[in-house]
């Protein structure tokens, strides 16, 4: 049975616990290490039992809490060559570093695991799409400027999804932010915006949605009211009453099923 717990997602880190029965794997590991403890811990699972990591890209907020991890010989490292290069494992690291390349799929345990090219300003990002024992797949994407024809495909069709709706374009324009990262976050190596979310979702969403969820929101320039509002409004628009949608915050561990509940959705 399927278990997410979103340990927060944002620019001040992201990592989501994806579970199947005994598999357990960690999508980013983007805290520093007594953080991603912490989170850990309130999601009651111990670091020892994660089997693998899938890192995105080389940005810290993506990778800082490798090192609570890495010194285990049997957890396994998912990253692309040119991510791995600009990635530290930690010091004292004594995991396996498996590469992957967009496109090629993989199996960890119960999953399959296909990876897959975005758009953002790194050497080799990807986001991944788990298809899971029952035939469901949950699609996570964030961290991309615009969602090219190849991230459609993979993500068309899931039953869960994780997309990224970084900010609002009028709070990114009014915003503190200096003109460059404003610049920087609206380009097509940059972030989602809530509409653009809403946009992928139209092309992507099917009748077996059951759940979107927003990630990435900026604190800065955005609102989660805002991205669920987009999600929402664009699964009306599209007929689909059934699918829920939440906003996964930053500082807040979220638990699907969310605990006492015992199976998802
Ligand atoms: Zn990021
Ligand atoms: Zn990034």
């Amino acid at each position: 049975m399927l278990r997410i717990d979103f340990l927060g997602s944002g620019s001040e880190g992201n990592a989501t616990l994806i579970r199947w029965d005994q598999t357990c794997v960690l999508l980013d590991c983007g805290f520093g290490p007594r953080k991603l403890k912490a989170r850990l811990d309130q999601a009651g699972v111990a670091p020892e039992t994660v089997d693998a990591v899938l890192i995105t890209h080389e940005h810290r907020d993506h990778w800082a809490g490798l090192s609570l991890l890495s010194r285990r010989e049997a957890l396994q490292v998912f990253i692309t060559r040119r991510t791995a290069k600009k990635v530290s494992l930690g010091k004292k690291a004594a995991c396996q570093q498996v590469e992957i390349q967009a496109g090629t799929a993989f199996s960890i345990g119960a999953l399959d695991v296909l990876p897959f090219s975005i758009s953002h300003d790194a050497r080799d990002p990807v986001a991944y799409v788990f298809t899971l024992p029952d035939g469901a797949r949950l699609g996570v994407a964030y961290d991309l400027g615009y969602a090219s024809d190849k991230v459609v495909e993979a993500l068309q069709g899931c039953e869960y999804l994780g997309l990224e709706t970084n900010h609002d374009p009028e709070l990114l324009r009014k915003g503190p932010y200096p003109a460059y990262l404003k610049r920087r976050i609206r380009s097509g190596q940059g972030h989602l915006s809530n509409e653009q979310s809403a946009g992928l979702l139209r092309r992507v969403a099917s009748d077996g949605l059951r759940h979107v969820f927003g990630m990435h929101v900026s604190k800065t320039n955005n609102r989660p009211a805002l991205a669920l509002r987009a999600l929402t409004a664009e699964l009306r628009q599209l007929g689909l009453r059934t699918p829920e949608v939440t906003v996964v915050e930053q500082d807040r561990v979220l638990s699907f099923p969310p605990k006492g509940q015992l199976s998802l959705f």
